[in-house]
């Protein structure tokens, strides 16, 4: 991938455990490496196609010297996550911080942390089968897409689906959605929770009935099998609730342990049913 570099930036800051640090401050030196698409820049020779380093240079600087923390790691994590929600077009970031000045009774160069953050994508089922189901499906889209560091960038059409494991219950509108975020899964799962709560979900019989019911089908190619959570969704492959929707918004999106394709899979699922 493409990338403007920015190396070595001196900010005079404040950051630091120790009340001397916090209030003499001293010299930080800043390192970034900004991945972007610079074709088009580069065909055009036109300075609003690419990211301007000179802004992001005088931003990086201007956050260092006006936020105050105790770690150089919070002003590492807050600062790729501004400036991967500041420019769309920046897909990737890996930041430097130096603290060259760090008050250790030794003779070193440079202490220095190193992040690296992106965006990830992830497919979201959705489910509903009490109430307004449509209307519980709506509001998970609108309570995702308003955290800033969650972008829905596609919603499948809603199908209304018969139950699933236990019967005696109404039908459900079920659909999918992709999204572009910052969180990581365990983070974006804890999110998926609470939407659910807010939309008044009760958990009493298992995959009984539900106001809202929010499954992280995949994010990114990660495979993560946990107490707390299965990457990719553990039984997405055997349902036609899950595909239907996801085939309309992402055929060709890859199961990274089955390896096949959302399409394949549901062509497959028919062929068995
Ligand atoms: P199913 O997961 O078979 O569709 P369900 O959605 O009815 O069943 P819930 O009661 O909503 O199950 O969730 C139970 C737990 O499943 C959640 O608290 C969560 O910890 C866990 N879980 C594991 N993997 C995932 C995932 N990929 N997405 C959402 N929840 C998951
Ligand atoms: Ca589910
Ligand atoms: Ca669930």
């Amino acid at each position: 991938m493409d990338k403007i570099n920015i190396k070595n930036l001196e900010v005079y800051a404040y950051h630091g455990v120790y009340p001397e640090e916090k209030k003499r401050g001293q010299v930080f030196v800043i390192s970034a490496v900004l991945y972007t698409d610079l074709s088009a820049a580069g065909k055009t020779d036109d300075l609003t196609k690419t990211l301007d380093y000179g802004e992001i240079s005088r931003q990086i600087k201007s956050f260092v010297m006006e936020s105050q923390f105790d770690l150089i790691e919070t002003v590492a994590q807050q600062l790729a996550e501004r400036l991967l929600l500041q420019y769309p077009t920046l897909d990737k970031v890996w930041l430097e911080i130096k603290k060259p000045n760090a008050p250790l009774e030794l003779s070193l160069e440079t202490v220095s942390v190193e992040v690296e953050r992106c965006w990830h994508m992830a497919y979201i089922g959705l489910g509903s089968n009490l109430g307004d189901r449509a209307e519980h499906l709506r509001f998970a889209v609108h309570e995702l897409d308003k955290i800033a560091a969650c972008t829905v960038l596609k919603v499948s059409s809603l199908i209304s689906t018969p139950p699933y494991g236990y019967e005696a219950q109404g039908d459900f509108l079920n659909g999918c959605l992709i999204l572009k975020t910052l969180l990581s899964p365990d983070e974006l799962l804890d999110t998926l929770l609470a939407i659910e709560n807010k939309a008044g979900r009760i958990r009493d019989v298992r995959w009984g009935p539900r106001t809202l019911d929010l499954d992280i089908i995949m994010y990114d190619d990660l495979i993560v099998s946990s107490e707390r959570l299965n990457l990719p969704h553990i039984e997405m492959h055997k349902r036609d609730f899950v595909l239907r929707p996801l085939c309309e918004i992402a055929p060709n999106a890859v199961h990274p342990i089955l390896r096949k394709t959302v399409a394949g899979m549901l062509g497959e699922l028919r062929i068995e049913n």
